[in-house]
């Protein structure tokens, strides 16, 4: 029988104290599994009954006690032999009974437990066969079989030798504890995880091009980023969660940034937004200036979080290239697109008995502006002129840049067709006053071509068709000037391309002939010189003048072998005149950029062994506008070999006496529209008197063109003029015929009474 405890009770018993507290000690850990009940029983029975029965009822108690302990319970004693053990020890090592006997050698339970193979590793200290030696230790131990399941063992010595030991299956309760901890580290890593979110969702949120606010079902904030608030120039620090919507739009519109709404309106504008539980996508215009698209997106709960996009940048972005697409970037004026967009409305409107007209613009020599002044004079001179434009019609007109420097001008509603005759004349002298750009006084006409709808054209490109056509016959008349459009322009437009065809091949054909027009000298009457002049002999036509064919050579580049075959032709005939009689021969300003003029002269110089010092070459103005230095030298060397250099036409065109600085001309032929009014008119007379003044002054010769009177002829040579042409004298005349006039040695004119009288 449980001997020692046996011993300790009746100790305790003679001494008359059972230690209670000391058995409890020994069972510690099955405390609660005591029968309360027994341990009070035994306590009476210590206290009142006989050793032996008291003994007894004890060992009674004690065996119902350990049998019922959920805790295996094993005491060894001094020698190391079992004093008891109870059923749940045995159960939990699976100890045979006939081990488990008192007086059995610990040892020996030792080697059983060895040889069950329970353990995953080292056996526990408890029964490691090397713990022996600390067998009497006290400790506390857990364990874990390798078939899972765990033990606590405690260990204490006992005051008599030997020691008792506790076994406990804790296996659930580790297996709950392991899962506590497991679930504790889930915890702490979701924390660590939810802190690093928390600060990677501040850094997102602050870092937002965006604006961004969260509010509740309740329409109070949850939170907004930093960029809200600037966007809105709400002041730091008073915006807080938990505020509400109407309280945030009472903030906007305090700091200014609101849409033109009272805020109470927007406020309610919003809360449907919020209330309608659909995202949505709204651009507002502040009154700042600035456009803000708020993205609006519900939350499942009834809340919504909501991005505020300052688009102000895109929008103006697209507002410019919507622009461009519709305007000419350097006027600023409505393009072609937008053009033709305004036109095709009009002309809806002419079916309602409307009047509208087009006019189509063209600057006259406007690249002789670019050419000579560079082009940023010329962009900024059509930067005026299209302001001019606007200026000179109405605000229901359109005025568009559709090219270099063409320009279209939709006119509405027109009671007839004088009004669009009023607004071309209007446009023209508009474009006509005189521009100074950066120092420099630039003059520049316009032609203007009209055509009116309903009556010239149905559609948009018709119309322009027809302008077009119009436009042509402006310049051909001139140009600065307008003309309608009419059904015969078509035939005219037709007519040029046959007259183009035939001109390709009346070179060829020998189709051209030269006649010739003497220049008298004053007071002596004797011919200097004769112009040559060109005629088309054309097969159908008869005898065409420069005028109907010249244009179109210069347009078609055809003016390239023509000219210089009226440079080699005269030249060759040229040789049979007197020494004392020059040629002249009139060069296009086209000869002067397309090829080289200097050996052309040269070689036809050479061919036709005229002497250089014999011909002279008209040049016109407008050679000079074009690629001035490049026509400088040119110039300079023709009058280095002795060819003489004259400007034609002088005072028709830009007559910039800088021209007259630059280069020495030897000649300077006064335009005939001045002789013509030369003796009723006394603008007229001045000018020619300011440029024989001028020529004189400079020792140039002094041609007047154009002479066909006796008045003309007393004036010019009274003004100055040292040199006359025209049908006073003689008309251009042919070959043979010039021959003839030039046989009379010395040929000469003398103003008789009543007229002329040729002299030999
Ligand atoms: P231009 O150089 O001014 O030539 C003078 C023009 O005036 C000639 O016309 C001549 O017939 C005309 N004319 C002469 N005297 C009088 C007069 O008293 N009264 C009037 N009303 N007119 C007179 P044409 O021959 O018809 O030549 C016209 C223009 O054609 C010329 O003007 C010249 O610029 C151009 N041209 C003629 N031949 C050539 C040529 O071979 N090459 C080039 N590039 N142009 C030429
Ligand atoms: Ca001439
Ligand atoms: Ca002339």
């Amino acid at each position: 029988m449980h001997k020692l405890l046996a011993r300790q009770i009746a100790d305790a018993a003679q001494g008359g104290a059972l230690d209670i507290t000391r058995l409890t000690e020994l069972v510690s850990n099955s405390y609660d599994e005591f029968d309360q009940e027994s341990v009070r029983r035994a306590r009476e029975i210590v206290a009142s009954g006989t050793a032996t029965e008291k003994l007894a009822e004890q060992n009674r108690i004690l065996d119902a006690a350990l049998a019922h302990m959920v805790q295996g319970v094993a005491i060894f004693d001094a020698e190391q032999r079992l004093v008891m053990s109870n059923k749940r020890y045995a159960e939990i090592y699976g100890f045979p009974p006939h081990l488990l006997v008192p007086g059995t050698n610990w040892p020996e339970l030792v080697a059983f437990l060895l040889t069950q193979n329970r353990y995953a590793g080292e056996p526990p200290e408890e029964f490691h066969p090397d713990s022996l030696p600390n067998a009497f230790r006290v400790s506390d131990t857990v364990h874990r079989f390798s078939d899972g399941q765990i033990v606590a063992i405690a260990r204490r010595a006992m005051p008599y030798g030997g020691w008792v030991t506790t076994h406990e299956d804790v296996t659930d309760r580790e297996q709950l504890h392991a899962q506590l901890r497991e679930q504790h580290e889930l915890v702490k890593a979701q924390e660590a995880e939810l802190r690093l979110r928390n600060v990677q969702f501040d850094i997102a949120l602050n870092n937002m091009t965006e604006g961004f606010c969260f509010f509740d079902k309740y329409e109070r904030l949850i939170i907004c980023n930093n960029r809200f608030v600037e966007m809105y120039n709400i002041p730091a620090g008073s915006i807080r969660p938990g505020m509400t919507l109407r309280e945030i739009v009472d903030l906007r519109y305090a700091a200014g940034v609101c849409p033109a709404l009272t805020s109470e309106d927007y406020y309610i504008a919003r809360h449907r937004v919020g209330a309608a539980q659909l995202p949505s996508d709204t651009e507002v215009e502040m009154s700042n200036g600035k456009v803000f698209e708020i993205h609006h997106r519900p939350m499942p709960d009834g809340g919504w979080v909501a991005t505020h996009e300052d688009i102000t940048q895109r929008r103006r972005v697209e507002a410019k290239i919507a622009h461009l697409a519709h305007h000419d970037a350097l006027t600023n004026l409505p393009n072609r697109v937008r053009l033709m967009d305004r036109l095709e409305g009009a002309l809806q409107r002419t079916s309602d008995g409307e009047m509208i007209a087009v006019h189509l613009l063209d600057l006259d020599h406007f690249k002789n502006v670019n050419d000579t002044l560079g082009h940023p004079i010329g962009d900024e001179l059509l930067k005026i002129v299209a302001n001019r434009l606007k200026h000179a019609v109405r605000d229901i007109d359109t005025v568009s840049r559709t090219g270099g420097d063409e320009f279209v001008i939709i006119q509405t509603a027109l009671t007839d067709c004088s009004d669009a005759a009023l607004l071309a004349e209007r446009v023209i002298s508009a474009i006509s006053a005189p521009y100074e750009i950066a120092g420099h006084q630039i003059i520049i006409g316009t032609s203007v071509g009209i055509a009116v709808a309903p009556a010239d054209g149905e559609t948009g490109d018709e119309l322009i068709q027809n302008a077009d056509l119009a436009l042509y016959r402006s310049k051909g008349d001139g140009r600065n000037t307008y003309s309608f459009f009419a059904r015969e322009l078509r035939t005219a437009l037709q007519l040029r391309s046959v007259l183009e065809a035939d001109l390709r091949h009346a070179l060829v054909a020998r189709e051209f002939e030269l006649h010739y027009q003497p220049i008298v000298q004053m007071p002596s009457g004797k011919i200097t010189s004769c112009e040559a002049l060109v005629r088309w002999r054309h097969p159908q036509r008869g005898m065409l003048a420069p005028d109907s064919f010249i244009p179109l050579a210069e347009e078609s580049g055809l003016i390239l072998p023509l000219g210089e075959w009226v440079v080699r032709e005269a030249c060759k005939f040229a040789a049979s005149w007197p020494d004392s009689v020059k040629l002249s021969v009139n060069l296009s300003p086209n000869q002067f950029r397309n090829s080289d003029l200097c050996e052309m002269v040269v070689a036809a110089l050479a061919a036709s062994g005229l002497s250089p010092e014999q011909l002279q070459l008209e040049i016109t103005e407008t050679v000079l506008l074009t690629n001035n230095e490049a026509t400088l030298a040119t110039f300079n060397r023709l009058q280095s070999i002795g060819v003489c250099i004259a400007i034609d036409d002088f005072g028709a065109g830009y007559s910039s006496l800088s021209y007259l600085q630059k280069f020495r001309f030897d000649n300077i032929k006064i335009d005939r529209s001045f002789v013509k009014d030369v003796t009723h008119s006394a603008a007229s007379r001045s000018i020619v008197r300011a440029i024989a003044a001028i020529a004189n002054g400079l020792g140039i010769v002094c041609t007047a063109e154009g002479v066909e009177t006796d008045e003309q002829w007393c004036t010019l040579v009274e003004e100055g003029c040292s040199e006359m042409q025209g049908y006073l004298f003689s008309p251009a005349v042919s070959a043979a015929q010039i021959l003839k006039l030039l046989r009379y040695d010395g040929a000469q004119w003398t103003r008789g009474a009543r007229g002329t009288d040729r002299r030999a």
